[in-house]
């Protein structure tokens, strides 16, 4: 049972909650819990609305939602912990720790650019899966991500990761998604970067009208 009286700033961060996917974590049933603000701005982004906001502040009950899990632990597999980016809220290792006792696994969508704290998440027990995102080749990352990484950068921080992953492999998933301008042969180089042992998980990229693409 979680501690009710556990407050933090990371609950600000809370943008939504969905009570059950079949789709956040695949074979599994999950809640899933939303948190806005990213440190990218990909222009394919489907949640633009919150994980662009730098600063966020949702009305969110957090205790209604731990509640809701906590009462419908019993059917579900897991909890995901999805954004915007939730590397980047304050006192992640804390949210991680609180969510923990809850008892139930959980799975952390990342966009890879924390390699520090994918670390501090791996420390936490209950963090079964980290499914990170591996936007394109090194050279498309300024234009996949807004700008705000470089080639070398997204490459640096790749490698931690996969040098994390490698540590533990059970724990680890790649993924990419075809969004528009990314070629065939993108994702062969994108497949050729993860270390041996690893699957390339290709997601279909939606139409999003949020950010203005087609
Ligand atoms: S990393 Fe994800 S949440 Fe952040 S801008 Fe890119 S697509 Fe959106």
């Amino acid at each position: 049972m979680f501690d009710a009286n556990i407050s933090g700033k990371f609950w600000d961060y809370l943008c939504g909650f969905q009570p059950a996917s079949l789709c956040d974590w695949p074979g599994k049933v999950s809640a899933v819990l939303f948190f806005g603000g990213c440190n990218l701005r990909c222009p394919t982004c489907h949640n633009a609305s919150f994980a662009w906001k730098n600063c966020v502040s949702s009305n969110i009950d957090h205790l209604e939602v731990l509640k809701r899990v906590q009462k419908n632990k019993k059917w579900l597999d897991g909890l995901v912990l999805t954004g915007g980016e939730v590397t980047i809220i304050p006192g992640f290792e804390d949210l991680l720790r609180i969510l923990s006792s809850i008892g139930l696994p959980m799975k952390i969508d990342t966009n890879g650019q924390r390699p520090d704290a994918v670390e501090l998440a791996l420390r936490q027990s209950m963090v079964k899966t980290i499914a990170v995102d591996v936007k394109g080749p090194w050279n498309k990352y300024p234009h996949l991500c807004g700008g705000l990484v470089s080639s070398s950068e997204a490459r640096y921080r790749a490698d931690e990761i996969f040098g994390l992953a490698q540590g533990c492999p059970e724990r680890f998933m790649f993924r990419c998604t075809r969004v528009p301008g990314l070629t065939s042969d993108d994702i062969q180089e994108v497949r050729s970067y993860l270390p041996g042992g690893f699957d390339l998980h290709i997601q279909k990229y939606q139409e999003c009208l949020e950010n203005g693409l087609s």
